[in-house]
Order: structure tokens, then C-alpha cells, then sequence
């Protein structure tokens, strides 16, 4: 169990003297059980699918090992300590409050840390208790699983432990344990910690940062000169993380994912889909959509997505700006240099998300007048509140060599009550898919590729954890067996494909997990 993050802190933390980590075990949970594995996930870091009726040498149970009860030899679990901007505003030192690193696993995709959430206090709780409930554990356990099936950058989620202890959140519900797997659960606000906390040592530990994520997360980047020595490291990290959320954003929109909380303390700096809260898949398209409760002002709404991620990119230049200028540069060429990086990300979201957008109408190729022809789908489906995994898995049926009104049309013609806007705009993709010399089922096949049958729906989720709060996980399993493969229709999904029932708009999800 190699831990280079808790090794690297160490390092830091006796060379420049900020702490960084803390070392502790969990605090015990009552009446243990397991809840969900993901085979899959195990896979991943080649274990096999019965890894968790492991015993350790110790006699120690996986099950009391994952839910941070006790450790395998070689384990030694610890909390980070990182600090950012929530909602908006610098909320200073934050950390893993309830979170633990148990330690790094050998994978065929390079060595992935295995972390506890949900384990118990740390001396980062602040307020918290240290707990996270079986709901919004099982809100993260299939969803984690259910983006990375979608193709999505993604923590994986690979066990879920309940527990009978009893959390307090607005009513009374039982604690959970998920093991989320990445290869780094470095955040923004890890750079963001030592670039505003100005005691003597955190530049350095800044410097060294910066350091250890290119040394070890990113080797095309370590051929440049350390930090310490040169601004160039800190700017190609700036660059690179700027470019993989740019790119993640598109991959959020295309499916209509809405995250709830994108404070800084939550954005990977490897541009990964972190920390599941109070996330939503939309159903009804309406680009203004807040999935979060608790976001009164709507600032991480599904529109804003894209324009937050640049905003949380920025809150990171300004972190990693304390490396940049020196008295070898003059300020003003330090600051356009970090401006320069931080603005690809413009372009490459632009990029990105043009071509997804024409990938889902089926487009091979991004000619001019598409990226307008893909808003206008998008204005007319949020016009008429067209579901939106329905409306783009349904555009695979569109037949363009009939009129958008025949009858083989109305499979999609009939999610929009305004039948003559949707005509207008039909005429349109039809002309422009008669340029693309391809069969139907081609176009159907490739557009089905991209465009999900399945998501996880919140009163999908809803219901699975209603039952899980019963005691009952069979739905959380067939949720998850069928999320693992969610381009492929299946009768035994058809009820999980179909529109949402009328209950599913009033479910309210928040900060409370
Ligand atoms: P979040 O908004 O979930 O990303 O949480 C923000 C910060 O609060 C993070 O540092 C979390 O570790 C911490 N936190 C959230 N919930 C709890 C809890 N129940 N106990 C301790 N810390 C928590
Ligand atoms: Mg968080
Ligand atoms: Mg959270």
C-alpha cells in the first residue's frame, strides 16, 4: 500500500513546515454490512470480482478494512488538509473532513488512491461530524460508476458499506462508507491552501506541490525545470488543468449532468468528476436548472457550468500566480503568461463542446452552421421542455429523407408541442444530414453510441435508496448493473429509459449528506 501523497506531504512538512496531512484511523461504526461492490471498479485495479471476502494476514475482514475500522498491513490512512472558494467566496482551510487515504493500488492504468468517505472525524471536520449517510452514499456509489460508464472523467466507486449508527441530518438516517478510487484526489484547493495562508514555508510547499503532481501525475509535463526554479512548471500545470476541466465541462452538458457544487475544494486538479453531492441528471431540459437545494442563487445552475469551471480555473492561476512572477520577470509578463494559460480553456471548450453537440445530431464532420444548428436544437427542446436524454436518444429515429411530419417522424416530433418550430428546424437537419452520404442504421448506430439511453435519474436513485434504507439493496445493484452499459437498450431497462414520473420534480437534494 505505497501512499506517494501522505510520503510526499511528509517530506514537505519536515522540510517547510506547514502540515499537510494527518495521519489517524476511522472511528468504528456499529452493525457493519456490505452494501454494493463494483466488479467493475475491481477490475480496474486488477482484483478480482470477490476481492471483498478477503481476509488479511491479520485476520482483519475487508469489510472492517473499508469501512476504516482497520487496516491491512502497509495501509496508513490519513486526511489532507486543503482550503477554497465555496460558492464564490474564500472560505479558507477546509480538508478532508470526513474522508481518508487508505493508500495507493498497482493498476494496469497506473497506481490509484483508494480513499474512505464517510469514516469519521479528522481535524479537518470543522462543524462536520465526520460521516456520510447511506443516501448520498449510494448517490455516489452508482453515479461514480454510472459517469465512468458514460465515457466521463471520474472518481470510480469501489464498495459501499452500511452501518446501523445513526447520523443526524434533517431527520435521522444511518451512516455509510463509499471507497471512491483515482489516481490523485488532489483538488484546486490544495494549491489554493498554501498560495493564501502566508506563513513562512507554504511557497516552498507550493513549489513542491506542484512538483509532485507533475513528477507523478503528469510525466509529459516533468521534462521541465522545478518549480522552486522556474515558472514554467506552474504554468503548464495551469495549462493542463485548464484544458481537462474545459473538456470535462463539455462531457457534464452533453449529458445533461449538473454537479451542485462546484467550490474549488471540489474541482481535481487531473480535471476528473469529483465529490458527488447534491448532483443531478436534468430531466425536462431547462438550461437554468439548479439540481442543488441549497444553491439559493442558482450559481452552479447547468448554464453557468461551463463559465464556473473557467472561474474555478482562475481562483487556481491566482493560487499558482505566488510561483510565477519573480525578480527575474518583471510582474506584468508573469501575469500574461498565467492569462495565457488560463485562456485555452476557452477555446478548447468551444472545441469540445461543438463537436459533442454534432456528434449527438449525428454529424461526422463540424462544418459551418452547425454549432447554430445544434443551439437551435438545444433553444427549441428547452422551449418546450423536451426531456433531454429522451429528445437526443429519440433524434437517432429522424428519418431526413421524409418530410419532418410523417408519420415515422412523430417519435420525435411529438416531444415538442410546437410541432411547426420543430418542423422549421427539421428542414434544416434534414438538409444538412443529406450532405453526409451514410445509411440510416450507420447514423442511428453512431448516434446511439453518444447519445445515452440510461442516466441516473434522481427519482431513479430515489427509489433504489428507499429501498436500501429498508434494508433491501437489490434496486441499488440493478441500477448499477444497468448503468454500466447505458448506450445499449434493454428490456429489462425500458421503465429506467421512460420520462420521469410527476413525483420525480419535487425531489429536493442538498448540501446535507
Ligand atoms: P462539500 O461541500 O461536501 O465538498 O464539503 C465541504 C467541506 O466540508 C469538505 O472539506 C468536507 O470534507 C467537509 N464536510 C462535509 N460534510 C462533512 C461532515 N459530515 N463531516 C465532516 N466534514 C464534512
Ligand atoms: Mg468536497
Ligand atoms: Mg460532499
Amino acid at each position: 500500500w505505497p501512499n506517494r501523497y501522505l510520503q510526499w506531504a511528509e517530506t514537505a512538512q519536515a522540510l517547510h513546515g506547514p502540515r499537510l496531512i494527518h495521519r489517524q484511523g476511522g472511528e468504528p461504526l456499529e452493525g457493519l454490512h456490505w452494501v454494493a461492490h463494483s466488479a467493475n471498479a475491481a477490475a480496474s485495479l486488477g482484483w478480482p470480482a470477490d476481492w471483498w471476502e478477503s481476509v488479511g494476514p491479520e485476520g482483519r475482514h475487508a469489510l472492517e478494512v473499508f469501512a476504516g475500522h482497520a487496516c491491512w498491513p502497509g495501509m496508513a490512512p490519513c486526511a489532507t488538509v486543503y482550503s477554497g472558494h465555496q460558492f464564490g467566496q474564500w472560505a479558507g482551510q477546509l480538508g478532508d473532513g470526513r474522508a481518508l487515504l487508505l493508500g495507493e493500488v498497482a493498476s494496469p492504468q497506473g497506481p490509484q488512491e483508494i480513499q474512505l468517505k464517510g469514516a469519521g472525524q479528522t481535524p479537518y471536520s470543522r462543524r462536520g461530524d465526520g460521516r456520510a449517510v447511506l443516501r448520498s452514499s449510494v448517490r455516489e456509489f452508482l453515479c461514480s460508476e454510472a459517469m465512468h460508464a458514460l465515457g466521463i472523467p471520474t472518481s470510480r466507486a469501489l464498495c459501499l458499506v452500511g452501518a446501523s449508527t445513526r447520523v443526524a441530518r434533517e431527520t435521522v438516517e444511518t451512516a455509510a462508507v463509499v471507497t471512491r478510487v483515482a489516481p490523485s484526489f488532489v483538488r484546486f484547493g490544495h494549491f489554493e491552501h498554501l498560495a493564501h495562508h502566508p506563513q513562512p514555508g507554504h511557497l516552498a510547499a507550493l513549489a513542491a506541490l506542484v512538483d509532485f503532481v507533475v513528477e507523478e501525475h503528469l510525466p509529459a509535463l516533468a521534462h521541465l525545470p522545478k518549480a522552486s526554479t522556474s515558472p514554467e512548471r506552474p504554468l503548464a500545470l495551469l495549462r493542463y488543468a485548464a484544458e481537462s476541466t474545459a473538456r470535462l465541462m463539455a462531457q457534464w452538458q452533453a449529458v445533461g449532468f449538473c454537479h451542485g457544487v462546484m467550490n474549488t475544494d471540489n474541482m481535481s486538479i487531473l480535471g476528473l468528476t469529483i465529490d458527488y453531492g447534491p448532483f443531478g441528471f436534468m430531466d425536462a431540459f431547462d438550461p437554468d436548472h439548479i439540481c442543488n437545494h441549497s444553491d439559493h442563487a442558482g450559481r452552479y445552475r447547468w448554464r453557468y457550468q461551463p463559465d464556473i469551471g473557467f472561474w474555478n480555473c482562475g481562483a487556481l492561476a491566482q493560487a499558482l500566480a505566488a510561483l510565477v512572477p519573480d525578480a527575474a520577470q518583471d510582474q506584468s509578463d508573469g501575469q500574461l503568461a498565467l492569462l495565457d494559460a488560463l485562456r485555452h480553456y476557452e477555446a478548447v471548450y468551444e472545441t469540445a463542446m461543438t463537436e459533442r453537440w454534432c456528434a449527438k445530431l449525428g454529424l461526422h464532420t463540424v462544418q459551418p452552421g452547425d454549432a447554430d444548428l445544434a443551439q437551435r436544437w438545444l433553444k427549441l427542446m428547452a422551449g418546450q421542455k423536451a426531456d433531454f436524454t429522451i429528445a437526443f436518444r429519440r433524434l437517432s429515429k429522424f428519418r431526413p429523407d421524409l418530410a419532418p411530419d410523417a408519420p415515422d417522424n412523430a417519435v420525435v416530433r411529438d416531444l415538442f408541442l410546437d410541432r411547426r418550430a420543430f418542423d422549421a428546424w427539421a428542414n434544416d437537419y434534414s438538409a444538412r444530414l443529406a450532405l453526409q452520404a451514410e445509411s440510416q442504421a450507420l447514423r442511428a448506430a453512431r448516434m446511439d453510441a453518444v447519445n445515452p439511453w440510461v442516466v441516473l435519474r434522481n427519482h431513479l436513485a430515489q427509489q433504489a435508496i428507499d429501498l436500501a434504507q429498508r434494508g433491501d439493496f437489490s434496486e441499488v445493484h440493478r441500477l448499477h448493473t444497468l448503468l454500466q452499459d447505458p448506450y445499449t437498450e434493454r428490456p429489462e431497462g425500458v421503465r429506467d429509459a421512460d420520462f420521469p414520473p410527476d413525483w420525480a420534480a419535487a425531489i429536493a437534494v442538498s448540501c446535507s449528506s
